[in-house]
């Protein structure tokens, strides 16, 4: 398996709940390490832009709304395969599918306020990075 890197956001209803700390302790008791992190509060335009592929879908009004109601937390995963294993670890999109153990099952509410977000491509985790991440705020681990 190869070393991947991701792109993962924590939500405003999990930055509001004060759940950032149990959240990376997820990431991390996982294996994998955050190389990039920021605090951001997303403008209208940069939301509509990051999600532009559900801009045709009845809750995009909603989406947008939500997640420029409050500062989000954007950081880059890295692992063995770390795409695929943020997903399992994040759990089904909806928290009332999703197994136990997941930050969707333990800390989110509904479809709408589901606490984070994470790339389920390769494609989409190169894009996706690049869109809130230059390259010189990436830190390669040295030790
Ligand atoms: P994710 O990759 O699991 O976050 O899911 P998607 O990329 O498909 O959708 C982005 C976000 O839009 C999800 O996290 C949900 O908050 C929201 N969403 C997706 N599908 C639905 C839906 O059918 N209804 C509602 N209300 N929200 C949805």
């Amino acid at each position: 398996m190869a070393v991947e890197k991701t792109f993962s956001i924590i939500k405003p209803d999990a930055v509001g709940k004060n759940l950032i700390g149990k959240i990376l302790q997820k990431f991390e008791d996982n294996d994998l390490q955050i190389v990039a992190s920021k605090m951001i509060h997303m403008s209208k335009e940069k939301a509509e832009g990051f999600y532009g592929i559900h801009k045709d879908k009845p809750f995009f009004a909603n989406l947008i709304e939500f997640i420029t109601s409050g500062p989000v937390i954007v950081q880059v995963l890295q692992g063995e395969n770390a795409i695929m294993k943020n997903r399992e670890i994040m759990g089904a999109t909806n928290p009332d599918d999703a197994k136990e153990g997941t930050i969707r099952k333990s800390f989110a509410s509904s479809i709408d306020e589901n606490a984070v977000h994470g790339s389920d491509a390769p494609e989409t985790a190169a894009v996706e990075i690049a869109y809130f991440f230059n390259n010189d705020e990436i830190c390669e681990r040295t030790r």
